[in-house]
Order: C-alpha cells, then sequence, then structure tokens
C-alpha cells in the first residue's frame, strides 16, 4: 500500500506528474530541450519573484549549495545555521577548502537579522549562508529583514537554502536581495528527488567571474555561460525526464495561484499547530514558524517510532525529530499539494492511535 508521506520530503507526487517522468526522451542539445529549459526559467522567475537567471541541477539540493560556497565565496563565508542543515553548508565549506566561519543559534531559534549585522560588521566576510527553513527545528528566518541588513554592506553575494520552504512559502528574491536562492525538487515543490535549482544574481556572477577554483560540476558560472550562450542548454547531460515533470508541476502551481498555494500552506500549518499545542508543544520559536513544517516537542514522552509503526498500517508516515532530537520532537510536514483535508486526515488518525 503506498503511503501519504507526511515526511519533510520526499512526498508524494501526484499521477500526472509522475506521468510526465516516462515521456520519451529528447536530446539535449536540441531545440526542444532549450524550449523547456526557458519555459521553466520563466516560470521559476514567477515562482521566486525575480528577474534573475534560473540554473538547473541534475543533484539533490546539496550539490547547489556546495556549488553555491564554493563558486562565489572569494573571501571567507560566513555561515550562519539554527541546525543540521546549516551545519552541514559549513561543512562544505570546509570540505571544498573555502574559508568559513559557522555562527550557530540555540536549536529551535531563529537566526535574527541583528546577529547578521554584527557578523557582517567585522569586515571579514564576502558571502552568507542563511537556511530559509530549517527542517530539523521548524524554524522559517527572515530572509527578508536579513536582505535588508545585508544591503548595507558592499559586495556580499546573499545565499538562501530554501530546499524546504520553496512552492509551499513566498520568497521574493529581488526585494530580499538574495542572490541565490537554492530549492531541489522533492519537498514543497512535489516532484520525485533528483533535480534542484537555483537563481543566480549578476553580482553573483561577477563575484564567480574573479573565484579561480569552482570546481567542474557544481561550477554555478559554467552553467551560467553554457544557458547564455548555448540558448538555454547545459554542460552535460541534464535529467530531462525531470525537467518535463517540473515544467508541468509549475503549470499547476501557477494555476493553483501563489498566495492561493501559499495560503494553503499556512492553513494546514495553524491545524497542526493547534493540535500541537492541544496535546503536546511547539519545539520552535513561535515568532518564527514554518508553514512546510511542524516540530512539535515530545512532552508526552510517546515513542514516536512505535506511533509511526502504527500510523504506516493505516498508510501515513510522520517523521521522527531530526539527529539529537530524535524522539524528543517528531516533525509534521505540511507541504506540496496536500489540502487541510489531507491533514485532517492524518491527525484523527494519530489521535485514535494515541487515544486522544
Ligand atoms: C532536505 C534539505 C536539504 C538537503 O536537500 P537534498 O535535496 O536532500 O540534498 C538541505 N536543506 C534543507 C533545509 C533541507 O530541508
Amino acid at each position: 500500500m503506498s503511503k501519504k508521506l507526511f515526511i519533510p520530503g520526499p512526498i508524494d507526487v501526484n499521477e500526472d506528474v509522475l506521468a510526465q517522468m516516462a515521456k520519451q526522451v529528447i536530446s539535449h542539445r536540441g531545440s526542444e530541450a532549450s524550449a523547456l529549459q526557458e519555459a521553466i526559467t520563466e516560470k521559476l522567475q514567477d515562482l521566486f519573484y525575480t528577474k534573475n537567471n534560473i540554473l538547473l541541477s541534475t543533484s539533490s539540493g546539496s550539490g547547489l549549495m556546495e556549488g553555491s560556497i564554493r563558486s562565489c565565496t572569494l573571501k571567507r563565508a560566513a555561515v550562519l545555521s539554527c541546525g543540521s542543515f546549516g551545519d552541514r553548508w559549513y561543512k562544505m565549506g570546509v570540505l571544498n577548502g573555502v574559508p568559513a566561519d559557522l555562527f550557530k543559534v540555540e536549536l529551535g531559534k531563529a537566526i535574527e537579522p541583528e546577529m547578521v549585522d554584527k557578523v557582517l560588521s567585522t569586515n571579514k566576510y564576502d558571502t552568507v549562508m542563511v537556511t530559509h527553513n530549517e527542517t530539523s527545528t521548524g524554524i522559517a528566518n527572515p530572509i527578508k529583514e536579513i536582505g535588508e541588513v545585508i544591503k548595507k554592506y558592499d559586495n556580499i553575494i546573499y545565499c538562501v537554502d530554501a530546499v524546504s520552504s520553496a512552492g509551499g512559502m513566498k520568497i521574493e528574491v529581488d526585494e530580499s536581495n538574495i542572490d541565490i536562492c537554492l530549492t531541489s525538487v522533492q519537498k514543497a515543490l512535489g516532484l520525485p528527488p533528483g533535480m534542484s535549482l537555483c537563481t543566480f544574481s549578476e553580482k553573483a556572477k561577477k563575484r564567480a567571474e574573479k573565484v579561480p577554483n569552482r570546481g567542474y560540476y557544481f561550477d554555478l558560472l559554467a552553467i551560467y555561460e553554457y544557458i547564455q550562450n548555448k540558448n538555454y542548454q547545459y554542460p552535460s547531460t541534464p535529467s530531462l525526464s525531470h525537467m518535463f515533470a517540473l515544467n508541468f508541476q509549475l503549470k499547476k502551481i501557477l494555476n493553483e495561484g501563489l498566495d492561493n498555494r501559499f495560503n494553503r500552506h499556512e492553513e494546514m500549518a495553524n491545524l497542526v499547530r493547534d493540535w500541537a499545542q492541544e496535546h503536546f508543544q511547539i519545539f520552535t520559536d513561535v515568532n518564527y514558524l514554518s508553514n512546510t513544517l511542524t516540530v512539535i516537542k515530545n512532552t508526552q514522552g510517546i515513542s514516536v517510532s512505535n506511533l509511526n509503526k502504527k500510523l504506516q498500517e493505516r498508510g501515513f508516515l510522520i517523521a521522527n525529530g531530526y539527529g539529537d532530537l530524535k524522539e524528543k520532537t517528531f516533525r509534521i510536514s505540511h507541504m506540496g499539494d496536500y489540502t487541510v483535508k489531507d491533514v485532517n486526515e492524518l491527525l484523527i488518525n494519530i489521535n485514535e492511535i494515541l487515544g486522544f
């Protein structure tokens, strides 16, 4: 039996989107492939409220995280972390030989603009990496306000990991001064895993031109230049099957209406938050709650893995806490094409299992 995946990615993919993945492949050097990239670009520019270029990567989102810190850091990267995914970005810097410093906040707390200001006032950095939606703690960081701070400084490339939020929460890339906003396709965009994408500003391009050692596969400048100069094509073969599905799904997303989609995510989030507050507690600072997932403090000491076993028998799956937060917290995602009705159904089943 297939399960409803209320985990923070991958999530269920609609049948019509899956069917796009089964279409016959085309040449990645033909005009059809160019037209596909162009069509995807226009739609993603709408989704991200940007005029910047769009790059696709045949990798999961981690590839673009690695590519952005390496391609755009000349001096030193400031990595602001409020959990596991922020920490990952720092590790990538170190392992690529990119000078980087890690600035952490307590788990469950947000990265505040004042903190970014303090870090940048040292004048040591030329890139800033921020996780929008920290999937391990349920925090949605104030990326727009952080962007305001970054505006005050010259020459900072602002990179945002929006892997678990893009497609479910509004991200205004240009208004927020974001140079690179990256995401994977298997979370709030609702596609099978295997591709990721990012916005790429002129400023990021100019910076990358100065960075001597950008690697090969995740060299964002090389990808950008190929798209520019070779009529919307890629240096290596992209997953054309994902591109069919992405173009199709983006059409559906825009047809739903972006505001409708973001509101639907907020409604699903409100439902789970209310439930969590009635029976448990919300783990996360309530001033910065994510609309795509809720992290719940296990105040009743239930066995999360047992709950999940019983949920699976009923056709659902939720997520245990991430890393050290396992069993101390659990996570319910509400992203992609799920509806309030689906979330209600999940909560009713949890209530029955736990005897609420
Ligand atoms: C899932 C996730 C990642 C990793 O993405 P992959 O596509 O698995 O590489 C990175 N950052 C955040 C915030 C995530 O939720």
